[in-house]
């Protein structure tokens, strides 16, 4: 059994923006020589099926993403899309429904393989990122959600039980959405976010529902607040849901670098907070991780997050 697993499709390099554009294929490109580095076995996913989409998808969405990828916009504005299934913000270009499908695929093998004990870790090196998106709608830079999509494979794959720790700078609406409409309370989904964020439409914050914990973070917050939220509140509420498997929406822009965020995380807070997550992972069910990658745009930042959470992961 390999303990950690990499999941990564070129085609995620052909899903496009437009030039100045943070969410870019630069993102990925720099990651594989990581990958490499820590010797890691890296696999090239299978698509979703439809089948997998709709479980957290409404078939109508799902065939316009198609349809508008065939069309090639690169801007989805409200000039040239005459639904209001994708934001104005969100890109979709030629390549957009290949690679947004590899990667929810890559989500969905990797929780296979997690369970079926090929691996006990697994990361997707997925764009684009997935946490925005909701069940009919594309929000942010997200089309397809990953991790959603992940979990409820998970859930059709023989786990009770399933959690998502979303850590990404901004509040994952689309996962809470999806895992509301169709977790069956079998899906707890915690998320943190910088406070403020304009993604979080809830009234409250905290337990929100059995289902959903939302964590605030202050803006301009270091380790030192960000490690005692986790520990106060994510990672109990992980010990009192007893998941099967977790998943991790891993955004990487709480980094001090970051151009989108105000929040000051070094590149190393990062391996820190993954072992947390991991140490969970390995009291509660046998160590099952998957992360897959949401935000993060500033190169170098990126790359060296993602190098310790890597080096977590594979502890
Ligand atoms: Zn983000």
């Amino acid at each position: 059994m390999n303990k950690l697993n990499v999941y990564y499709h070129p085609s995620s390099l052909e899903h496009k923006g437009f030039p100045g554009f943070a969410e870019r294929p630069a993102r990925l490109k720099k990651l594989t020589a990581i990958f490499n580095e820590m010797s890691l076995p890296v696999i090239q996913p299978n698509g979703a099926t439809e089948a997998m989409l709709h479980r957290a998808h409404t078939p109508e969405y799902v065939a316009h993403v198609k349809s508008i990828g065939e069309k090639g916009l690169i801007r989805a504005t409200a000039a040239n899309i005459t639904s209001n299934h994708v934001q104005w913000y969100t890109r979709v270009s030629k390549g957009s429904y290949k690679a947004a499908t590899d990667a929810a695929g890559a989500v969905c093998q990797a929780v296979e393989d997690t369970l079926s004990g090929k691996c006990n870790r697994a990361f997707c090196a997925v764009r684009p990122p997935g946490h925005h998106a909701g069940p009919e709608r594309g929000e942010g830079f997200c089309l397809f959600n990953n991790v959603a999509v992940g979990a409820l494979h998970a859930l059709e794959s023989g786990a009770q039980r399933v959690a998502i720790i979303d850590f990404d700078r901004h509040h994952g609406n689309g996962t809470q959405d999806i895992v509301e409409k169709g977790g069956g309370g079998k899906i707890l989904f915690v998320s943190s976010y910088q406070d403020g964020c304009k993604y979080n439409r809830n009234d409250t914050e905290g337990r929100i529902s059995p289902e959903v914990l939302t964590v605030p973070l202050p803006e301009n917050s270091g380790f030192t607040t960000v490690e005692a939220l986790f520990r106060q509140q994510v990672i109990p509420a992980l010990y009192e849901f007893k998941p099967d498997i977790i998943l991790i929406s891993a955004g990487f822009d709480m980094h001090k670098s970051d151009p989108l965020t105000n929040l000051k995380l070094e590149s190393k807070d990062y391996e820190t907070l993954t072992g947390m997550i991991v140490d969970a992972a390995n009291n509660l069910c046998q160590g099952r991780v998957v992360s897959a990658l949401e935000g993060g745009y500033e190169l170098k930042a990126l790359e060296s997050c993602v190098r310790h959470h890597l080096t977590a992961l594979n502890r």
